[in-house]
This record gives C-alpha cells, sequence and structure tokens, in this order.
C-alpha cells in the first residue's frame, strides 16, 4: 500500500529541496564568497609559512560572525601548532573532527595533527611554571606572590568594633516583670557598651586573608608562550 505513494511524496520533496536550495544560496551566497575568499588567503600564507597572517585572518573571520568553511578549524588548528599555541590548536582539531567526523576531507591530516599535539600537550601538563594553556606564570602583582594579603578586617570594616547583636547596639535589655511592667537591664554581653570587639579582628583592625587577585596562588598567567624551562638567574638580574 504504502508504495503507491512514494512517487508523489518523493516528488514534493525534490521540489521543496529545490525550493529550499534557493532560498538558503540566496541568504548564504555572497557571505560564502567573502569567507571563501578569506580561506583562499589564509591558505596561501601557510603555504609560505607567513603563519602569523593566516592567524590574523581565521581571526577576523570568527569575529565577522560569519557562517565559516567546514574546513576552516583544521587549517586554523594546524597554524595555532605552528605558532606554538597547543591548547588552543587542539581545541580546534577536536572541533574539526566533531564537525566533520572520519568522512572529513582532511580528516586522516587532522589525526596526523593530533598526533604531533601529544608531546607538546603531555610537556605542558607536566611544567608547573605555565597553566594549561602552556601560558608562562608570572608573580601575582597584588600580593607579589605571598598568596595572602593583610587588607581592612571584612567582618567590622577596619572599625574593630562591631555592634552588640543581644542588644542591638543599645546596651539595654528589657524584660517585662510578673506586673508587666518593662524593666531595663544592662546588656550582659556587652556590658551596656552596645559594641563588642571584633571578633574576627580581635580590634586589630586587620586580617590576613587570601589574595582576591590570584585566588591565594600567588601567580597569574602571562600572554607569554612557557618554553618549560626554568629562568636563570643571571637573566633575572
Ligand atoms: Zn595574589
Ligand atoms: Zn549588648
Ligand atoms: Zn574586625
Ligand atoms: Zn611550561
Amino acid at each position: 500500500m504504502s508504495f503507491k505513494f512514494h512517487p508523489p511524496l518523493y516528488l514534493i520533496c525534490l521540489i521543496l529541496t529545490v525550493a529550499l536550495g534557493q532560498v538558503s544560496l540566496a541568504q548564504i551566497g555572497p557571505n560564502l564568497g567573502h569567507t571563501d575568499r578569506w580561506m583562499k588567503a589564509a591558505k596561501a600564507a601557510i603555504e609560505r609559512t607567513d603563519y602569523k597572517t593566516a592567524n590574523s585572518i581565521f581571526r577576523n573571520m570568527i569575529d565577522s560572525g560569519q557562517p565559516l568553511p567546514e574546513e576552516m578549524p583544521y587549517f586554523f588548528a594546524e597554524t595555532l601548532f605552528q605558532l606554538e599555541q597547543y591548547d588552543n590548536s587542539s581545541n580546534f582539531l577536536n572541533k574539526y573532527l566533531e564537525l566533520n567526523g572520519f568522512t572529513g576531507e582532511y580528516y586522516k591530516a587532522a589525526q596526523e595533527l593530533q598526533q604531533r599535539l601529544e608531546s607538546p600537550l603531555r610537556e605542558i601538563l607536566d611544567c608547573q611554571l605555565c597553566d594549561r594553556r602552556g601560558y608562562r606564570f608570572k608573580t601575582c602583582f597584588t600580593c607579589h606572590g605571598d598568596r595572602q594579603l593583610e587588607q581592612d578586617c571584612h567582618y567590622c570594616k577596619g572599625k574593630g568594633v562591631v555592634g552588640c547583636s543581644r542588644c542591638s547596639g543599645s546596651g539595654m535589655i528589657t524584660k517585662v516583670n510578673i506586673f508587666k511592667i518593662v524593666e531595663y537591664y544592662e546588656c550582659d554581653r556587652c556590658h551596656g557598651k552596645g559594641r563588642l570587639t571584633c571578633p574576627v579582628c580581635e580590634g586589630n583592625l586587620k586580617e590576613v586573608s587570601s589574595c582576591e587577585t590570584c585566588r591565594g596562588s600567588g601567580k597569574l598567567s602571562s600572554e607569554v608562550i612557557c618554553n618549560h624551562e626554568e629562568e636563570s638567574h643571571d637573566h633575572e638580574l
């Protein structure tokens, strides 16, 4: 029974496909032309090992927000590899494989790049001198590497005293006696002062707490790609 319906259904599908195809071509046609030109320029730059130029073309392509050619993540990954941005390279390579699978035109080349990435990525993981993207750490400018800082006490805001919570800062406590008469007593917690020595800084006004700039690590990532080698002291002087 269902076989009978195939020809008309197929025809409808065909007409729809053609119609939709024309619409989408009309919409993205000019954009694709643009990115195609960029893609050609980037490939030419790679050809002459001008990876810096290729890098900026690829970044312009991304910034433009236009649809990217499916081969783009592979070529960008290769460019980033050459510029020693291994973590970023790996991200774009994974993107390429994710989008194109093993049917992609550059599947073999992508696999080969994946193998070349293994060793530099392992070096980054093993190195204590750089972050997990491979950028060299620098000493935190806020705590100068001390990881913690003496700051105004956060609890009393550097005043050294806080209001007594039992008497709400009045120094007096009221009680209603059996004759329903309100009696006033001196607050025994603050001895009538209405204030207490700050329980956090104990009146020192300061507290030592972990540095917020570096989240207590003493170091920050820099823009410098790490060579995984300890800097010599001669160099620092
Ligand atoms: Zn710090
Ligand atoms: Zn009190
Ligand atoms: Zn305090
Ligand atoms: Zn390193």
